[in-house]
């Protein structure tokens, strides 16, 4: 069988092959459907979840997809291979595996990395009673990120603004600033939102029904689009003291967001904190599982250019199937090479997770 009749093209053909998989494995799904947001022909959008093994299982590894919606046709593909394999039928005496298929349905469904209100559910896991985090320098940067045209002057006025910001300071810090999210700017990039998303409800409600009385919480939440491309960066995100034991179950390539060899950049209010709000009696060990497809330079573009659509809608046809297929090949390899490269990995650092998760609750 090839790879690819796991990956769905859309959101609505990933959802469908991953009901059909859990109806195949016996298992039941439980649906989450968003009160207003609808996809693109008006159908209804839903989080999925599914569930193998015990109910009181002490080690719980979930498998997410699609926190940045358009990188969903890559971690439903993850997910489906998953189920689909040996490593759903042979799961170690004690380990739950869970399944959130869809974080973010509107962004799957509308081919954007953001949800229905431009929020980046990874910046929108943050205190919102407290004060929210600043980023000064992406103020300064947001005109000509977002510029008010994406063509004629106006585009070409901005592009001339980044290429001076980056003689100047560098691309690496363009992509740390950007990439830190920010709480000032709600129709720019990497915005962490004013309040919780429903995603991010939904999904602290699963982490708490899923998670309950289980003493060691994992998680592999597929990303794609920094790295090099077909690499899966294993990126730990927690507390420091937790490093060395992700290191020593998913190998010495982890890395930690904005240190050392990471590809990544350090960023507020990641999805995955909802482990240890939920759970602060367990231990955690959460990776965010980037995949490398484009040069950054062209990623960073087609983002600009589907945040620019997002509020001006009124464009014509063909600018808009283009910016949205834009972004879709800037976030995912559509070639069978690119896939397997993709399910290796994955399947390896699963393997390794569910090992890692056995040995410590033994
Ligand atoms: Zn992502």
């Amino acid at each position: 069988m090839t790879l690819s009749l796991n990956f769905g093209t859309d959101y609505a053909s990933a959802r469908a092959l991953f009901l059909e998989a859990c109806r195949q494995r016996g298992l039941s799904v439980q649906s989450r459907q968003h009160p207003d947001a609808k996809g693109p022909i008006g159908e209804d959008l839903f989080m999925d979840v599914a569930r193998i093994g015990p109910e009181n299982a002490d080690g719980v590894l979930f498998i997410t997809s699609a926190t940045h919606g358009t990188e969903g046709i890559t971690g439903s593909g993850v997910q489906m291979a998953t189920l689909k394999s040996t490593l759903a039928e042979e799961l170690p005496n004690g380990v739950a595996l869970v399944f959130v298929h869809a974080i973010n349905p509107y962004g799957f469904a509308h081919l954007s990395r953001t949800n229905e209100d431009n929020i980046d559910l990874n910046r929108n896991f943050v205190d919102f009673s407290a004060p929210l985090p600043e980023n000064d320098p992406y103020d300064t940067i947001h005109p000509f990120i977002v510029p008010a045209d994406w063509q004629g002057p106006e585009r070409e006025a901005a592009e001339r603004e980044i290429k001076s910001y980056i003689d100047r300071h560098g691309e690496k810090k363009l992509q740390a600033v950007l990439l830190e999210g920010q709480y000032t700017q709600p129709d720019g990039l990497f915005y962490g939102g004013a309040s919780p998303s429903w995603s991010n409800r939904q999904w602290t409600e699963i982490v708490a029904a899923e998670g309950k009385g289980a003493r060691h919480l994992a998680i592999l939440d597929v990303h794609t689009g920094i790295g090099p491309k077909g690499y899966g960066e294993p990126i730990y995100v927690g507390v420091d003291s937790g490093f060395g034991r992700a290191r020593s179950w998913f190998g010495d390539d982890v890395t930690n967001a904005g240190k050392g060899k990471s590809h990544a950049s350090e960023f507020k209010g990641p999805m995955v904190s909802a482990l240890w709000d939920k759970h602060p009696n367990a231990e955690h060990t959460a990776i965010v599982l980037e995949f490398g497809t484009r040069p950054l330079t062209q990623v960073l573009s087609a983002l600009r250019a589907d945040n620019w659509l997002r509020f001006h809608p009124d464009v014509d046809k063909n600018q808009h199937r283009k910016i949205k297929q834009d972004l879709r090949d800037a976030l995912y390899v559509d070639n069978e090479d690119w896939r397997l490269q993709i399910w290796q990995r994955s399947r390896q650092l699963i393997e390794r997770g569910l090992a890692g998760l056995a040995n410590t609750i033994k």
